[in-house]
């Protein structure tokens, strides 16, 4: 795009004249889009110019046209914002709450780098700002897109959103190819009350905090309502990169700075744990005159080179922790306590309460865990709120913790009722009717009817549909409890839903004439169940709702099978304790003996078994691909660490050979590709040794790894 003077540099006379090229040039493009001539420019452009002329608007609001583009050309027709998948993860931070927490992170830090206590090690401390997070990526200095982080994998685009913020540089003094710069979208206090009363006095809604404000007012399909409210930025992160800013994050973060950023004035560079323990401490105290809202403290290892080999969790970086500030407290009265049956039969106590505001949201409601926690006990049978229970119509103290559901911290004996009598929890299943039990060692009760309850049955299925399992586009929780309680059309069970279509053609009353759809949506229905009948292993076995099989567990069982048939296989023949298949299954690194009984159980032959294969037999199920490694020699290997290692912590050479595509193995078999000994390696040695299999010491693995 050609050069433009910045818009705060225009004169008078340069913006008037500027609006009449730019209303003329925009019409005869947007006419020329629509009409039969092919367009004069590109999307990209148009939008540049269409944005530009905003821009001028908003400055010098006296020479707006009356024809002016902006009014007059409805642009993104779209109800939504489209989506934005991230070139680089965004990803969310591990909690800490109690100093311990924080001590355990450092302990943690220093296992996996094998770092002595004495060894230094620095941090930057930094403000959590509660806001909302945005991805910026500049290209040779120029902001082309801003997104979301949505679920941290694909964000929601809002670009033009991001124009309207004074906070967010349009270009920088830096040409760098790509540069991504993240950070905190956020509202001040004194901007967020003059916001609630000006909608307050339009009869509009009001904002319940400061950060849901900054949310909605970024989240506008017209960006001109962005642009009127007062939004800030600061940044903290970055995604892509094709030069490094620095070598440690506080140098980094001081190059954002240099780049025009807004950064954070509270970030400390500490050289220990200690050190940024305090700087919690002194913030914590001044945290009510910063004049917008943080809820909690954000400690990083503060060399780049360290957070590299620290790597990532699923979905959280090893070399950062979030410290969370003491949750917020109110008093109210528990009206009433209502049993929830889950997924797995868990019976959870919610509490009703009297509405009550706790820092600035409306609470109505409340978890109380388990049967254990209303009496007054920990898991561990220690006592908890002194060992006082909770009955109803107790006054209670609950409080909130970042985003989590409300809880309660006390009870006010004082006002209890003289007659109140202690809770009883259900000894059946409120749902069904069922026998309900508890396992040794499990705080949870449960209804035992997985079969048959409806209550278990529901929450499956919406479990099956739900975003990170099958997402199906059209069938959310609403419509799984409108199809599971019709009786021409019903959905009982997973595989029910792929048989929807057929049954619904032979039906005499069509989906599309029942109340709340039509041919439109009942097409787009049976559509988008048709598109995830391919389904990828992993994805399949997650939704399956198998309890402890979670996301990870699934990809990690999937990654060790490949193929779904070759699984079924292998959990067949495991069923038989005395077989190698069992022994095997136990053997695979991060599945311990409950995932294993768990799945033995889900897999058994019987019904369960059958609804599994009713369900598969609809479906094409995807072989597991292993991630991409660019064709390294690691890929797809199966490695065996053994002994103690000097250079890394066997979690770090666990995650790096990981990272390169291969599998670890916790046995030596005859699947086993290289075994890598460190000093004091004994038995697996030995059978790597009978079996043939190739092993390499610390320095010979270092080496091949080109480290
Ligand atoms: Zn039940």
């Amino acid at each position: 795009m050609t050069d433009y003077i910045a818009v705060e540099n225009l004169s008078d006379e340069m913006a008037k004249d500027e609006l009449t090229y730019l209303a003329e040039l925009l019409n005869k493009a947007n006419s020329a889009y629509h009409g039969i001539d092919s367009p004069i420019m590109t999307d990209a452009e148009f939008d540049f110019l269409k944005k530009r002329n905003l821009e001028i608007e908003l400055k010098f609001p006296q020479y707006k046209k009356p024809d002016s583009p902006t009014e007059k050309i409805g642009y993104l027709p779209s109800e939504t914002f489209s989506k934005i998948k991230h070139s680089k993860k965004m990803f969310s931070l591990a909690n800490g709450f109690e100093n311990n927490d924080l001590y355990d992170f450092d302990d943690q830090v220093r296992r996996f780098l094998n770092f002595r206590v004495s060894e230094p090690l620095e941090y930057t401390v930094e403000p959590k700002i509660d806001g909302l997070s945005l991805s910026l990526r500049y290209e040779k200095g120029e902001l082309v897109f801003a997104a979301t982080r949505g679920d941290g994998t694909t964000g929601e685009n809002v670009t033009e959103n991001a124009f309207m913020i004074s906070d967010i540089p349009k270009t920088l003094p830096t040409k760098t190819d790509v540069l991504e710069v993240r950070g905190e979208v956020y509202m001040e206090h004194k901007d967020f009350e003059n916001l609630n009363t000006y909608h307050d006095s339009l009869g509009k809604k009001v904002f319940a905090n400061p950060r849901n404000a900054a949310a909605g007012s970024l989240r506008q399909l017209d960006a001109t309502v962005t642009a009127e409210r007062p939004l800030k930025f600061l940044a903290y992160a970055w995604g892509e990169l094709t030069e490094p800013l620095d070598a440690t994050q506080f140098g980094a973060i001081k190059k954002l700075k240099n780049l025009g950023f807004k950064t954070s004035s509270h970030t400390k560079l500490c050289k220990s744990i200690d050190e940024a323990l305090s700087h919690y401490e002194e913030l914590s105290k001044i945290r009510s005159e910063l004049g917008y809202d943080i809820d909690g403290i954000v400690y990083k290892v503060d060399s780049l080179d360290l957070q590299s080999r620290l790597g990532y969790r699923s979905t959280t970086p090893r070399w950062a922790i979030a410290h969370k500030f003491p949750a917020e407290y109110s008093w109210t009265q528990l009206l009433a306590i209502d049993i929830q049956v889950g997924r797995t039969g868990a019976l959870s106590p919610v509490a009703r309460l009297k509405p009550v505001t706790v820092g600035g949201v409306v609470i109505s409601n409340a978890t109380l865990h388990n049967q254990d926690y209303i009496a007054g006990r920990d898991n561990s049978g220690k006592k908890i709120r002194s060992g006082n229970d909770i009955r109803l119509n107790d006054w209670v103290e609950v409080y909130r913790a970042g985003d989590v559901i409300p809880k309660i911290s006390n009870v006010d004996l004082t006002k209890r009722l003289k007659d109140s009598e202690a809770y009883q929890f259900p000894s059946v299943c409120p749902e069904c009717g069922a026998e309900v039990v508890r396992d040794d060692g499990d705080a949870v009760i449960r209804c035992i009817d997985d079969l048959n309850c409806p209550a278990q049955a529901i929450e499956k299925l919406k479990h099956f549909v739900s975003r990170k399992a099958f997402d199906i586009e059209g069938l959310g929780g609403k419509q799984i409890e409108f199809f599971f309680a019709d009786e021409a059309l019903s959905i009982k069970e997973p595989a029910d839903i792929f048989t929807l279509e057929p049954r619904d053609r032979n039906n005499l009353t069509k989906l599309k004439d029942r109340h709340g759809f039509g041919r439109k949506s009942a097409t787009n229905l049976f559509d988008a169940i048709e598109k995830k009948k391919t389904i990828e292993f992993s994805r399949l076995l997650f939704s399956l709702g198998i309890r402890h099989v979670g996301e990870n567990v699934s990809k990690l069982l999937a990654r060790h099978f490949l193929t779904w048939s070759k699984f079924i296989h292998i959990i067949s023949l495991a069923q038989n304790s005395d077989s190698q298949e069992y022994f095997d299954l136990g053997a695979i690194d991060g599945i311990g003996t409950t995932v294993v009984s768990s799945l033995l159980s889900a897999f058994k032959p019987g019904k369960r078994r059958d609804r599994i294969e009713k369900l598969a037999d609809q479906l094409n199920i995807l072989d597991e691909i292993l991630p991409d490694s660019n064709d390294n020699f690691l890929s797809g290997k199966t490695l065996v660490f053994t002994g103690t290692l000097e250079q890394m912590s066997r979690s770090e050479a666990k995650s790096l050979a990981e990272n390169l595509g291969a599998k670890v193995s916790g046995s030596v078999s005859a699947k086993t590709d290289l075994v890598i000994a460190g000093s004091g390696a004994g038995s697996k040695i030995k059978k790597a040794e009978e079996l043939g299999v190739e092993t390499l010491d610390e320095t010979e693995w270092l080496s091949l790894i080109g480290k």
